[in-house]
């Protein structure tokens, strides 16, 4: 019989299940996990979104109903996207920033109900606008870049100033992180409020569910002027050490699967920095659409796909998984 030479043999160090955990540099943990959220104008709004299985759009007066089990069940933190149904919108996005608007109410009551969880607000300006785009826009359709900082800059503060712990925008603009740290370190949150910079956030098929949850469709137009072209490598690079060197906090990577070179970039552009990925709506109908047609089981799926990101080199996952996980973390 011939034998294997010393150098081929691997499978000693992983036969035990033991050692196979061995394997990984980074486990996947409940601190980990990050829950989008989406809190609705209607205060007892409990509405599912059907191209986003499992999710509902929540009003305020849910939240406890809602996020208390899964506090229970180990939830250390959200990211909460304000849907307002009701509100006139106009070019500025008037009713992002509203006191009475639903993000405000929504961080104040989980605030209140919850003081150990973790409070992360998108902040963008498509939901709220007329015109559906994530920044202000000249006459002639195309986004004025100053303007836009400082109106999202504007928001975010706002959401620092009702208690959120952390502000992430997403709009892409153009110099938005610095003048958000600006803003935060001249209202004196400077170090009471994290920022979180959607960094390299393409412009992917895979947002559609939440176009669809959040009604923030673009009423003309597309978002490829802010969003970044998806064979892009070298802008998200560029992107990811422009918001390091204005102040962000912590990079984000969006979308997550299909991206995992850019986490990597990032990883050791960013090297000293937590590094966020977000398995966006679309990634999370794929992996729930595949496993309800029999391609493979979904728990098993949906480790794969968070595992990939943290072998990439994230620290923190924002994922429409985490209720199920909150479980399957603890068998
Ligand atoms: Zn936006």
């Amino acid at each position: 019989m011939a034998s294997l030479d010393i150098s081929s043999v691997l499978q000693g160090g992983y036969q035990h299940p033991l050692s196979r955990t061995w394997q990984a540099k980074r486990t996947l943990t409940k601190a980990m996990l990050m829950y989008p959220i989406f809190i609705t104008d209607d205060p007892d709004a409990h509405v599912e979104i059907s191209s986003l299985p499992g999710q509902c759009r929540w009003g305020v007066n849910k939240l406890e109903e809602f996020i208390g089990p899964l506090v229970q069940k180990g939830l250390k933190s959200v990211i909460i996207f304000g849907v307002p149904l009701k509100v006139p919108k106009d070019e500025s996005g008037t009713p992002a920033d509203d006191a009475e608007g639903p993000v405000i109410l929504a961080i104040k009551k989980l605030r209140a109900l919850y003081p150990s969880l973790y409070i992360a607000t998108d902040v963008c300006l498509c939901e709220y606008t007329s015109h559906g785009h994530c920044g202000i826009l000249n006459e002639d359709g195309s986004i004025n870049p100053a303007p836009s900082a400082t109106r999202i800059a504007e928001v975010a503060l706002a959401y620092a100033r009702a208690g959120a712990h952390c502000v992430a925008p997403s709009d892409m603009m153009d110099g938005r992180i610095k003048a958000i740290k600006r803003a935060l370190i001249d209202a004196g949150f400077g170090n009471r409020c994290t920022l979180m910079s959607y960094s390299a956030k393409f412009a992917s098929a895979l947002y559609g569910p939440f176009r669809d949850a959040a009604g923030s469709a673009p009423s003309f137009g597309d978002r490829k002027c802010y969003q970044l072209p998806p064979q892009g490598k070298g802008l998200a690079r560029r992107a990811i050490q422009r918001d390091v060197a204005e102040g962000a906090d912590i990079i984000m990577v969006k979308p997550a699967l299909p991206y995992l070179d850019i986490i990597q970039d990032a990883a050791q552009l960013a090297s000293d920095h937590p590094l966020a990925c977000y398995q966006v709506s679309g990634e999370y109908a794929m992996v729930v659409a595949g496993a309800r047609a029999g391609v493979y089981d979904l728990r098993t799926m949906a480790f794969e796909t968070c595992e990939s990101m943290l072998r990439a080199g994230c620290t923190l996952i924002l994922t429409y998984f985490t209720p199920q996980f909150l479980d399957w973390l603890d068998e």
